[in-house]
């Protein structure tokens, strides 16, 4: 973990999709995970411990149910379990950001415009993004949070409609932390500092300004989507860890 989980080990030469086989696309990046017993997001690697509640798939998976047949015979039925956490907006959204992405560009687009007026031709992928990582904002208070009765969670989701406001003032009301806080705390500050400028140059555009979606500011979001990807993934499990705490503390 940490700056990216595997920076160190990949081709620096290449973005991480790139070293990814011909067939592969975007939305695969939630192929490798499943839910663990426990609500937390783990990998389905059955050796690796859960991020939320440390523990091997081996250790919380539960025991056959054994039934008996009218004839005496014993069943066994293998449990099920929570299965895959990539649900049916991720799908969505990362195909269309890799269709954005893959897109030949217009170079004419904006050629009428002065350069240092230009947006990037494909300012699209940073809007798109955006509007991604406002779903998952949304779910990571509303998964992590059990104790908190749903009513409650959607009235403060409704008092702090934007995502800058949940990522700070809610965040501090609910987790006594910040968004920006907890990927530092887990080694993410690269992925920090890139959602900050992400949601600086998304903000001065949609308030005049679409130039502030330049080209290097696209190229930057692509490179790092996977680690900003697993980094959510870690705080998500992160914030179940300390909620399943609070809880267990608080029934003791
Ligand atoms: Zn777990």
């Amino acid at each position: 973990m940490g700056e990216g989980g595997n920076g160190d080990s990949r081709d620096k030469d290449l973005l991480w999709y790139e070293s990814m086989p011909d067939d592969w696309s975007w939305e695969l990046l939630w192929s490798g995970y499943i839910r663990c017993m426990c609500g937390g997001i783990r990998t389905i690697d059955l050796e690796a411990k859960c991020g939320a509640c440390g523990k091997t798939w081996v250790e919380v998976e539960p025991a056959p149910l054994v039934m008996r047949d009218t004839d005496g015979h014993e069943l066994s039925l293998e449990p099920d379990f929570a299965g895959g956490e990539g649900r049916y907006e991720d799908w969505v959204y990362l195909r269309m950001l890799e269709r954005e992405w893959r897109r030949p560009v217009d170079a004419d687009l904006y050629g009428s415009v002065p350069e240092n007026s230009r947006p990037s031709a494909r300012a699209i992928v940073v809007l798109v993004f955006w509007s991604y990582f406002e779903t998952r904002i949304g779910r990571l208070f509303r998964e992590t949070t059990k104790a908190v009765p749903g009513q409650v969670m959607d009235h403060l989701l409704e008092r702090h409609s934007s995502v800058g406001a949940r990522m700070d003032r809610l965040y501090r009301v609910v987790f006594s932390s910040t968004y920006r806080a907890d990927l530092n705390d887990l080694g993410y500050g690269r992925v920090a500092s890139l959602l900050k400028q992400v949601e600086q140059c998304r903000n001065k555009f949609t308030h005049g300004q679409p130039e502030a979606i330049n080209d290097a500011l696209v190229e930057e979001l692509v490179a790092g989507l996977k680690d900003e990807h697993e980094a959510w993934i870690a705080v998500f499990n992160k914030r179940l860890r300390e909620s399943r705490e609070q809880s267990a503390m608080l029934s003791a």
